[in-house]
């Protein structure tokens, strides 16, 4: 007999994120994770399951051609590994919901126009992210299928963080400090609850440091501030992101370089960042291994702005109980974290190293005030979760 599952995708610029989870019973469990990496370019398909990679295999280019295809791929490759599945449920991250999305909702055509019309403000992920749930809508469609965004976690932030300095019509217009990650960011709210509750109740900094990379202020499970703005492009600079930046830098060049709008914003999303400073490359590990000194330079900025905010959002909170890493920086480099809390005692931040080299969960000294803890981040089950919730 087949199993009733729920299928969670993540529809990236050249990657396709899937999770498989059986929401017959309480919490989901999870039953596979996979990639397709490199779309377009040498794809490659990897799938885990019970915490062990237990497939990786080359495709053909011309399988991930189409989305329609690509998502085949991944139900054929599910199959072969899990049995005959019968897809109830698909749940979808969306990058950007805009100001009125402050809960997953279900996938409708007015929806889904609504979402196109915000392609312009997240140019990078929401396009492949409507074409994964137009994708999702031909391959299951009997399914139920609901849409999470990463905006949602922020949407009751104070108006004095969701606010530009600009004439009040633009805030109408929607031109407002949005925030993402919001999965990832709900996600460690709800581990918080589980493991810290008092930590959970207090006031917590989150650094969500993956290719992506922004920071959260949350007080009482509940976000506040953060430092991405109406793009994904604010706050911190990332892997191929500039992060924060003068507005004035465009005028510049536009006006005096001759570039157009789309090389701006081409050099803002893909050629900036660590990759810009660096030279060399978008991957924290690459520049780790490498470190020239243009490598240590990007280093150092992305650690120097991650500091400097967290002094911002320690203030906007009136204070810190804990700060978490996340993402596959925050997750796995032991240099990041360290250098991110160099002489933070004025905060209250004392790392123990050896507990931060080992990888450990806690990774602050006992006579630390306050908490510093690495929480690996999942956002596919806040969306297995949200889904169930539908069914
Ligand atoms: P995404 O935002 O695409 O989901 P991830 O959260 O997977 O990105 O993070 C990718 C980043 O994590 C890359 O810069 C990668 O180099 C970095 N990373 C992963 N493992 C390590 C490690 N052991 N040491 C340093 N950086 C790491």
């Amino acid at each position: 007999m087949s199993r009733s599952i729920a299928l969670t995708l993540n529809a990236g610029s050249s990657s396709l994120k899937f999770a498989v989870y059986d929401i017959a019973r309480g919490e989901p469990e999870e039953l596979a994770t996979g990639l397709i990496e490199r779309i377009g370019d040498r794809p490659r398909i990897k799938m885990k399951a019970g915490g062990e990679l237990f497939e990786s295999r080359d495709l053909d280019a011309r399988e991930t051609d189409a989305p329609t295809s690509t998502l085949d791929i991944v139900l054929t490759f599910l199959q072969e590994h899990l049995g005959e599945l019968n897809v109830t449920a698909v749940g979808h991250r969306v990058v950007h919901g805009g100001p009125h999305y402050a809960v997953p909702v279900l996938v409708t055509r007015a929806m889904l126009d609504e979402l196109r019309a915000l392609s312009s403000f997240a140019p990078l992920h929401q396009p492949h992210n409507i074409a994964g749930i137009e994708a999702a809508l031909t391959a299951f469609p009997e399914a139920i299928q609901v849409a999470c965004f990463d905006t949602a976690f922020h949407r009751h932030q104070p108006k004095v963080n969701d606010v530009f300095a600009l004439p009040r019509e633009y805030y109408d217009k929607g031109v407002r400090r949005y925030g993402f990650h919001g999965l990832s960011y709900e996600y460690i709210a709800g581990e918080l609850k589980r493991i810290a509750p008092l930590l959970y109740d207090g006031r917590v900094v989150v650094a969500h440091l993956g290719n992506g990379a922004s920071m959260c202020a949350m007080l009482g499970g509940r976000s506040i501030a953060s430092t991405m703005g109406f793009t994904a492009l604010d706050g911190l600079p990332m892997g191929t992101r500039c992060g924060q930046i003068d507005p004035g830098v465009v005028f510049y060049l536009v006006q005096q370089e001759g570039k157009t709008i789309d090389e701006v914003r081409e050099l803002f999303y893909s050629k900036s960042g660590l990759l810009g400073l660096s030279g060399l490359s978008n991957d924290m590990r690459t520049l780790e291994a490498a470190a020239t000194p243009e490598a240590m330079e990007a280093i150092d900025y992305f650690v120097f702005r991650i500091r400097r905010e967290l002094g911002g959002l320690a203030a906007a909170l009136g204070g810190i109980d804990a700060l978490v890493f996340c993402g596959g920086i925050g997750e796995n480099s032991r240099y990041i974290r360290e250098r991110v809390c160099e002489g933070l005692d004025w905060i209250g931040i004392e790392l123990d190293r050896e507990r931060n080299k080992a990888n450990e969960r806690r990774i602050n000294g006992s006579f630390s005030r306050t908490h510093v803890l690495v929480i690996p981040t999942n956002e596919e089950i806040v969306i297995a979760r949200a889904v169930k919730t539908f069914t």
